[in-house]
């Protein structure tokens, strides 16, 4: 970790409904401190029918916590049923918005096209993309990673300005470790944020790739937290299955602290 400011975020899926979320998101709050909020940013990404009660806990409780998104489409308004605009969640004071999630890719079609329309309508609407890039497996065993991992990166920022893409988020998360309580070593994972960032060099220069801040994602855990962020290329976690229970994610937040 550099001197970029750390941004563990949790990604709680298609889990909680409104009542959950909000019980869940209190539970979080409990749990962390002044110090932890001076330290650390934090972001929670619930389903869309989850954010406008968080929200509203959020701010009439004055909670640490950033509001996220999983997901959005890149117009405006329209007739795209069943989809959500980026302002829509920029009127309920989203910061953060997940673009490109390998499931969203996989089980939903969304091609580097698509994530890349996102990541420009997101920053258009001053909320900040976090834009997922990763490799299945196969692609690893056949010495592919890299060369995905680049091309979903290239792709996802074409035509957006070196000074936003200072201001982003580059999630890297092997397909492989998602959900599968595997995750990849923390030189693995260094060398991949690595690649994330050199990509970023060479496409948009030396003082975007200093910005941005690069995540890992795959089966983090309070136990391996600590040991990632001390990797000099990777500035935080998105974070899946841990994020669901407040003990965890907290303890992810508070990675300083861990043993
Ligand atoms: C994710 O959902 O992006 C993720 C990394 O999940 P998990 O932490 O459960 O592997």
């Amino acid at each position: 970790m550099a001197d970029r400011r750390p941004l563990i975020s949790g990604n709680w899926k298609m889990h909680h409904d409104h009542f959950e979320a909000i019980r869940t998101l209190q539970k979080l709050a409990y749990r962390l401190t002044n110090e932890d909020a001076e330290l650390v940013d934090a972001s929670v990404h619930p389903p869309f029918i989850d954010i406008r009660p968080l929200q509203i806990v959020i701010e009439t409780d004055d909670l640490p916590i950033a509001l996220g998104a999983q997901n959005c489409h890149w117009e405006d308004k329209g007739a795209f049923t069943g989809e959500v605009a980026p302002p829509m969640l920029a009127k309920m004071h989203v910061s953060y918005i997940i673009c490109g999630h390998s499931e969203r890719r996989e089980l939903f079609g969304e091609t580097d096209d698509d994530v890349n329309r996102k990541v420009k309508a997101i920053l258009k609407h001053e909320m900040t993309p976090i834009l997922c890039c990763g490799e299945t497996l196969e692609e690893r065993e056949a010495g592919e990673a890299e060369a995905k991992v680049e091309r979903q990166v290239r792709a996802g920022l074409d035509k957006v300005k070196g000074d936003q893409v200072a201001g982003m988020v580059i999630a890297y998360e092997p397909i492989w470790a998602i959900g599968t309580g595997r995750t990849a070593s923390s030189d693995d994972a260094q060398a991949m944020c690595g690649t994330v960032r050199r990509v970023v060099a060479d496409a948009h220069g030396a003082d975007a790739a200093a910005g941005v801040r690069v995540q890992y994602g795959g089966s983090v855990k309070p136990t391996n937290i600590k040991e990632l962020m001390t990797m000099p290329d990777i500035d935080g976690a998105l974070v899946g299955g841990a994020s669901l229970d407040p003990d965890d994610f907290a303890r992810i937040i508070q990675f300083r602290l861990q043993p």
